[in-house]
């Protein structure tokens, strides 16, 4: 996510720290390539200008310049803006008075959004509310046999029957009221491009069952055509919302930055897999965070209290903080990093990690190496698994003939577990930095 914005950001601000005192022109030094860091992440033009122009004035204030940590104060300035510009505060789906709440999904063909539907009938279903997916796509018989299929897998009840787009969504909200189901979340028809009759027939279904939110599902990956998608909905139906897709994959930022400075309306979820429980509620301020290689540490851990068990988790912590973290310890990591996703995108919420383009490539581990890795670690005597350090040569040798693997295999398997290490080191004095309240230190 963001990675090349990351890195160059870092690059900047790299640069501002090593410097200690400011001057007016080093800061718009930094500015002018955090200008081109922001165009190059395809974020709209006039949203960067005016970023730029509001961190210059806060910036190049007298009492900043004469800060004893110039740099750190400027940032601080870059990360509370970068919040602004996603929208501030954390946003919250809208529910009604009386239930059922109507959420109503909207979006161009293939930006996610029947996968979307099915993630959030999860997302809210895990809270304890009784979701109804609707399939109001009529045009592809595909479509509705899709969220047939994602509904049984997250098992969530999928109304569907013949006609008219209005009829069917109208039934839902009628059979909703009468089961018990809160909210009903309808995957309407989309489009390859927006057209007229799309909108029209939107705008119908909105009128017949007035839904207390209307969602729109965009592809960060398509930068600022997402922005002007989002626009025009906008226009047109007034959204309450925007979840953004596909923030897992190579998207630079973009969308991200511009969609609420140009529309006005909050991102409220993202989309960072195509796994069903891969979708997180937006926060500006943790986004603001990855993007500055800060990490997030917060979704981390919610991340890991919901998928692992409370005792595994307080397990975890405790192993991997303690100073002989072993190659025993470190499989039950993979194993249990493994449940909570791609470890790639574990590890981009961890601090330092997204500017850190040789530790990210020495990480790309996929799902068969994790099953070397059990191999590597399988034929290994126990005494080496707690003393990696013993491990020299021949050693080595014979652990790649002992699970058919290659010495260079082996190598590969220690290293990454020092990254690991290494890793871990940099958590721990991050959460010491933190508790401190020296979060930009
Ligand atoms: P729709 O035409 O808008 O209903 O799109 P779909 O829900 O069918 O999704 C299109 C493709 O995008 C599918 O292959 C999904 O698995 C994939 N997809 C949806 N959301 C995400 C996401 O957050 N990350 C990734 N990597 N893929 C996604």
């Amino acid at each position: 996510m963001f990675t090349s914005l990351t890195e160059k950001l870092h690059e900047v601000f790299k640069k501002l720290k090593s410097k200690g005192k400011l001057t007016e022109e080093d800061v718009n030094a930094a500015l002018k390539e955090v200008r081109v860091a922001l165009l190059e992440a395809d974020v709209n033009f006039k949203v960067v200008k005016d970023f730029v122009a509001r961190v210059r004035e806060r910036a190049v204030g007298q009492e900043i310049l004469a800060n004893l940590n110039p740099a750190h104060q400027v940032i601080k300035i870059v990360r509370e803006e970068l919040t602004a510009l996603m929208g501030g505060q954390d946003a919250r789906l809208n529910t009604a008075a009386k239930p059922p709440t109507v959420i109503m999904m909207v979006g161009l063909q293939g930006s996610g959004k029947t996968t979307t539907a099915a993630k959030l009938s999860l997302f809210l279903k895990k809270q304890g509310r009784r979701p109804l997916l609707v399939a109001a796509d009529i045009y592809r018989p595909a479509a509705i046999k899709q969220l047939q299929v994602l509904g049984e897998q997250i098992q969530v009840p999928v109304f569907s029957r013949e006609g008219d787009p209005v009829a069917i969504a109208v039934g839902a909200v009628e059979e909703a009221g009468k089961k018990g189901y809160d909210p009903v979340i309808i995957d309407t028809a989309g489009r390859l491009h927006i057209n007229e009759e799309l909108m029209t027939e939107l705008e119908r279904l909105k009128a017949a069952v007035k839904p207390h939110e209307i969602l729109l599902v965009v592809d960060a990956m398509t930068g600022q055509d997402a922005v002007r998608v989002a626009e025009t909905f906008h226009q047109r139906l007034g959204l309450d919302g925007v979840v953004l897709t596909k923030l897992d994959g190579d998207t630079r930022g973009g969308a991200a930055l511009s969609i609420r400075a140009v529309t006005g309306c909050p991102i409220k979820f993202a989309g960072v897999g195509e796994k069903l429980d891969m979708l997180e509620l937006f926060h500006p301020d943790r986004m603001a965070d990855r993007i500055l290689g800060m990490g997030d540490i917060l979704t981390l851990i919610e991340k890991a209290q919901t998928t692992l068990d409370a005792q595994q988790a307080v397990e975890m912590q405790k192993r991997i903080k303690s100073a002989d973290f072993n190659l025993e310890d470190f499989l039950t990591q993979l194993r249990q990093f493994k449940k909570m996703g791609p470890l790639e995108h574990i590890l981009s919420m961890l601090p330092g990690f997204g500017g850190m383009k040789k530790l990210r490539e020495e990480f790309q581990f996929d799902e068969r190496e994790l099953v070397w890795a059990e191999a590597i670690i399988n034929s290994m005597t126990p005494e080496e698994r707690r003393h990696p350090e013993i491990i020299d040569g021949s050693r080595r040798r014979r652990i790649a003939r002992g699970c058919g693997l290659t010495v260079q295999d082996v190598n590969r398997l220690l290293k990454q577990f020092e990254q690991t290490k290494k890793l871990v080191r940099q958590l721990t004095s991050f959460e010491k930095g933190f508790k401190k309240g020296a979060k930009l230190g």
